[in-house]
């Protein structure tokens, strides 16, 4: 049994990611952050979603001794040049909630007409503090003119995915899940794995 670490403590995204690899469940063991006594604080200072993400994968590998899997997501507004980009979990500084970044993203888009805007997620596999993989998820649409809905977290309320009427907030899990940024990083590390079982009976990295 192989164990991996799940470099997070969001609870959302491991149950994703287990839901994910469901058919290897007998083969991968998913351990979190929780389980990592004295873990160190990573800080993330890339300038793009691979670099943190490779960051946090590398370190959390060395550190734990064990594969380890980490991403990094964020909103990225076309007519924002970008932001909130990597910096959207602080986006409306230390200590906010989800409303302020909301609110704040709504205010830089008043009277912008462009409101084309993107997910992203980018995941990365290491070993050893090695990077092995790294994959990168997308999904595209537009900004709200106001919030609607109250499932999932963060931006989900004013993100309107491309080919829908209704924003993430409105939208299930499962649904979210099938088309999201993160789901999309997810199923490509879940197909890198399972190649890599298929390829061998023990499994190895290196
Ligand atoms: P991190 O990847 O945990 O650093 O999260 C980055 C930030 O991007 C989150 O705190 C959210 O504000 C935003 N974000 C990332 N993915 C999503 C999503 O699926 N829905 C809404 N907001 C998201």
């Amino acid at each position: 049994m192989l164990k991996m670490l799940a470099a997070t403590t969001n609870k959302n995204k491991v149950r994703e990611f287990q839901e994910i690899l469901e058919d290897l469940k007998d083969k991968i063991e998913i351990i979190t952050l929780d389980a990592i006594p004295n873990f160190p604080e990573i800080v993330e200072d890339g300038t793009t979603f691979e670099e943190n993400a490779m960051k946090k994968a590398r370190e959390s590998s060395a550190f734990a001794d064990m594969v380890a899997m980490a991403d990094d997501s964020g909103l990225v507004v076309e007519a924002l040049g970008g932001a909130p980009g990597i910096h959207s979990a602080r986006y409306a500084g230390e200590g906010a909630t989800d409303s302020d970044r909301i609110a704040k993203l709504l205010k830089a888009m008043e009277g912008v007409t462009d409101r084309r805007a993107k997910f992203v997620c980018a995941a990365a596999i290491a070993y050893r503090g090695e990077e092995v993989r790294i994959f990168v998820g997308e999904i595209k649409g537009t900004i709200a003119l106001t919030p609607s809905g109250s499932n999932g977290f963060g931006y989900d309320p004013v993100f309107i995915p491309e080919g829908f009427e209704k924003s993430f907030a409105e939208l299930t899990d499962e649904e979210k899940n099938a088309i999201s940024h993160r789901g999309r990083a997810m199923r490509a590390v879940a197909g890198f794995l399972r190649e890599e079982f298929e390829k061998m009976d023990d499994f190895e990295f290196v």
